[in-house]
């Protein structure tokens, strides 16, 4: 079995980083632990919300384009990204967010929008992780992932791949079917929803980017690349992102998978008590500082 234990980050995007910061930081209750640049092109942002230390598992993640058209849900993307909520916790969540209720596998979900149309859902789990009590008290916040769903034409492939990967099927109903990763970090569920006659995704404000797993360090990620490319997938080399490593490849359903390590993680270049405030560059883009602190959009917290 590959080690892989769960989703690592979810990766979206977002047109105006002032009113994605508000949403995910006072409405959501999570904590920015990062407001860099897109690695591979510096004039956006790349805002990272998770927990306190943005534990693998509980990480979301944006490129905010001011000017982006929005993005057209339908197939070949993540759908729904789902977040843990405390035991008893629905109801505080229902009056604080609009959204709606929905249930499969026998179990109840508050749906709700982000401001572009992003599509995430809250649900109540037996979960040990602490969530961030910024804004919302250690009754009610946000844990980090359950997981997320791949809204597929086909999931076949996409499920023999998350096999190999070492997911297990759990269970099915209707056209959606549930896998999870056995001994996670608690964002251990991805649901394939299967949707042979809608039209495909296209990708603007509100959609997900990538989606990416969790693997411990350089050596397991070394293991998974090895695995993958034995059988036939085209993956990137490993890319530095500063935080973590990355690697790359692209599904049969059409959703692009990375695999991301837990090291080095995000107080590499600030401390815990300050993780989110300052804009950090990585290296190859300091000598673009003056520049990109001019032309980027100031966000107040
Ligand atoms: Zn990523």
């Amino acid at each position: 079995m590959l080690p892989i234990n769960g989703l690592h980050h979810v990766t979206s995007l977002a047109s105006d980083p002032q009113v994605n910061s508000d949403f995910f930081t006072k409405a959501l209750g999570l904590r920015r632990v990062k407001k860099t640049v897109n690695f591979d092109a510096p004039d956006v942002y790349h805002l990272y919300y998770g927990d306190a230390a943005g534990t693998p598992g509980s990480v979301m993640t944006y490129f905010p384009f001011p000017h982006i058209a929005k993005g057209r849900h339908g197939t070949g993307e993540v759908g729904e990204t789902v977040f843990a909520i405390p035991r008893g916790s629905l109801g505080f969540w229902k009056d604080r967010l609009v959204g709606e209720e929905a249930t499969s596998f026998g179990e109840t979900r508050l749906r709700f929008a982000g401001p572009d149309g992003d599509q995430f859902a809250l649900v109540e789990t037996d979960d040990a992780r602490e969530g961030w009590t910024g804004t919302v008290d250690a009754d009610h916040a946000v844990r980090g992932f359950r997981g997320a769903s791949l809204r597929l034409r086909d999931g076949g492939a996409t499920g023999e791949l998350l096999r190999f990967m070492g997911y297990e099927q759990e269970a099915t109903e209707g056209n959606l079917t549930r896998w999870r990763v056995p001994n996670g970090n608690g964002a251990d569920v991805i649901d394939i929803e299967t949707l042979p006659g809608t039209e495909s995704a296209r990708q603007g404000g509100g959609s997900v980017h990538h989606i990416a797993f969790s693997t411990p360090d350089r050596a397991s990620q070394d293991e998974v690349r090895r695995a993958l490319l034995d059988t036939g997938w085209q993956v990137t080399p490993p890319i530095d992102r500063d935080y973590f490593w990355a690697i790359y490849f692209r599904t049969p359903g059409g959703v692009l998978f990375e695999v991301a390590t837990a090291e080095p993680g995000f107080d590499r270049d600030e401390s815990f008590a300050h993780l989110g405030e300052g804009l950090k560059l990585p290296t190859q883009h300091e000598p673009l500082r003056a520049r990109l602190e001019q032309h980027l959009q100031p966000i107040e917290d």
